[in-house]
């Protein structure tokens, strides 16, 4: 099913006709509402009317979080005060947060794009939607419940947190969606067991997650432990919030990105060249359809590649792959760079332990560690007498760790519930390194 046949299957050709068209207009609306564009374009030394075709775009500077900082709160918007009708912000985990502002046209099409998300992942205005991202200047919370308003089907606005509550909502009100975090998820069905509630015979059929970057082997993990068919979302606050790009259900490989609304490049984030498609590197979004708080060539930071083969579900929106990481939470340790998620594939896929884990890098003398902490699970945490099977298990760790990332770590088995559990994104790294 598609939302917006119309748009969602443009063929090419009429789809950049639209993008240039788009693109032309929002370049000149900046360059003459945003003090922060004018300058920018003046000091690259372009005008909106070098753009004649959407290659044009790569003659433009980029914008950096940096620069939405520098212009905190408002200075990027170009819209009066008067035509903002919400304001939310990112979490801001590094630094400042940052603050975005849509009209009333922005949070139509926002809604749009969060139905063409539900109804890519098969929901339907028959659904009962268990929304458990938060509510508040989290993009999340509000995004999802728009998208699901205008799709007709009922929201849960449970937002997140009081996870016992949110089970026996689970239970009694029988939702057949559920969205939030991969981490808050995999919280649920622990809560569940605990509350000796099978996840598996609840009603829920389709899970959409995102807001944090997960694995191949965490869908398996939760489609087994909730069982349902779990599919991944993508979006960023400052570009839109949730509903930036979708995955099908048809294919369930890689996310469908509304290009008739953004515009996305990726680059090699040390030089900023453009790569070929198919290459990995930084996801960089423009956006063409924006009122508030347009953004010309933003560097997202994200990691992936886009996958521009047709899909078999008809739409001819280009895909982008799974996020591997982002360039600013690559750690370097002793020179090698690994991401926080290459260790969470190591792990998801070892038996004998729980996808929670910590991630503490430090530095000893000039020397880097790595350590990771992760719960084992019941059953080996049963046996634990056999010293052995612990030690056998940490070992493995060590050794997948060392063949796959090509570096030592010190792994600690920690027992089942120990560490932090997360309602929002999780965060599982601490570097401890005072460099
Ligand atoms: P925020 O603006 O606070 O919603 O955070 C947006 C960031 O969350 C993105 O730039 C990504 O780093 C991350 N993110 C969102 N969705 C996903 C996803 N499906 N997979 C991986 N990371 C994601
Ligand atoms: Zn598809």
């Amino acid at each position: 099913m598609i939302y917006n046949e119309d748009f969602e299957t443009l063929p090419r050709e009429v789809l950049e006709t639209l993008q240039l068209k788009r693109l032309k207009q929002v370049v000149e609306r900046v360059y003459h509402t945003v003090g922060f564009y004018r300058r920018a374009f003046d000091q690259a030394g372009v005008q909106p009317d070098d753009i004649t075709s959407l290659a044009d775009l790569r003659k433009f500077p980029f914008t950096t979080k940096q620069d939405l900082r520098d212009n905190y709160p408002f200075g990027m918007f170009a819209v009066p005060m008067s035509s903002v009708v919400r304001l939310h912000a990112s979490s801001g985990t590094t630094g400042r947060a940052t603050v975005v502002g849509y009209t009333k046209r922005d949070i139509d099409t926002w809604s749009e794009l969060m139905a063409r998300c539900l109804v890519a992942a098969g929901l339907t205005k028959n659904d009962i939607i268990h929304n458990a991202y938060g509510y508040g200047l989290f993009t999340g919370g509000l995004g999802v419940h728009y998208g699901a308003e205008k799709l007709g089907a009922s929201v849960i606005p449970i937002s997140g947190g009081n996870t016992k509550r949110q089970i026996m909502i689970l239970q009694d009100f029988g939702p057949t969606a559920i969205c939030c975090t991969p981490s808050y998820a995999l919280n649920l069905a622990e809560q569940g067991k605990e509350m000796g509630v099978d996840m598996k015979t609840l009603k829920l059929r389709t899970g959409i997650f995102g807001a944090e970057p997960w694995s191949e082997k965490m869908r398996v993990e939760i489609e087994n432990t909730m069982g349902l068919t779990a599919l991944n979302i993508y979006g960023l606050s400052e570009i839109m919030g949730p509903g930036v790009a979708m995955e099908c259900t048809e294919e369930r490989h890689g996310m469908h990105i509304f290009e008739d609304h953004f515009l996305v490049e990726v680059i090699n984030p040390q030089t900023g060249e453009i790569l070929p498609p198919g290459e990995e590197g930084e996801l960089v979004f423009t956006t063409i359809t924006k009122e508030a708080f347009p953004l010309i060539r933003y560097r997202t930071r994200d990691i992936s590649r886009l996958l521009p083969a047709p899909c078999r579900c008809g739409r001819t929106h280009a895909r982008m792959d799974r996020i591997t990481g982002r360039s600013d939470d690559m750690l370097i340790i002793r020179g090698v760079n690994v991401f926080p998620s290459q260790i969470e594939a190591v792990l998801v896929g070892c038996e004998g332990v729980e996808p929670h884990y910590q991630i503490i890098v430090d530095r000893v003398g000039n020397l880097d560690t790595l350590e990771i902490q992760v719960e084992v699970s019941e059953k080996l945490f049963a046996n634990a007498d056999e010293v052995k099977v612990l030690q056998n298990t940490e070992r493995r760790i060590i050794k997948d760790i060392k063949d796959y990332l090509g570096i030592s770590a010190k792994v600690k088995l920690v027992e089942p519930k120990s560490l932090q559990r997360f309602e929002g994104k999780a965060s599982r790294v601490q570097d401890r390194r005072q460099i």
